[in-house]
């Protein structure tokens, strides 16, 4: 798709030079300077699609609420990983539960794989070091850059 857009593009660039070589209407040269903006448009909106797969840039720190501090705080940025459930916790008493017994898993285990890992971002409040869960959602590579 993209490669096939840049080809018009070139198509209508050699036109263009033909055109301002000779003598022409202004009218006509304006509607040309116009279909050209028309194909930078849509090949920047190519460009947009193509570029789904690439690297999510992340900034490492961000202000935002903090709920101990009860103000908003500058924030560290992190990945939260997976920690071990501890055992005591509602949730995991309920899973143990409701899976013993004869009854199977209580909900449909999840089949085939998804394309993208969902990631859960940590933010640490830099004044009182205390740190909850932010957003979580899917991404492919993750960078985390300084502003
Ligand atoms: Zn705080």
């Amino acid at each position: 798709m993209k490669t096939y857009s840049v080809r018009l593009f070139e198509h209508i660039n050699t036109f263009y030079s033909i055109f301002l070589s000779n003598e022409l209407p202004c009218l006509f040269k304006l509607a040309i300077v116009f279909l050209d903006k028309l194909f930078l448009l849509y090949n920047n909106y190519v460009e947009i699609l193509s570029n789904v797969g690439d690297i999510m840039k992340i900034p490492k720190e961000r202000r935002t609420y903090c709920p101990k501090c009860k103000k908003h705080t500058i924030h560290e940025v992190l990945v939260a990983k997976k920690r071990k459930a501890s055992e005591l916790k509602w949730g995991q008493r309920q899973f143990r539960r409701v899976t013993s017994g004869y009854r199977g898993y209580p909900r449909p285990l999840p089949s085939g794989n998804k394309p993208v890992k969902k990631l859960d971002l940590r933010l640490k409040c830099k004044e009182c070091g205390k740190s909850h869960i932010g957003s979580s959602f899917r991404t492919g590579k993750v960078e985390f850059i300084t502003k």
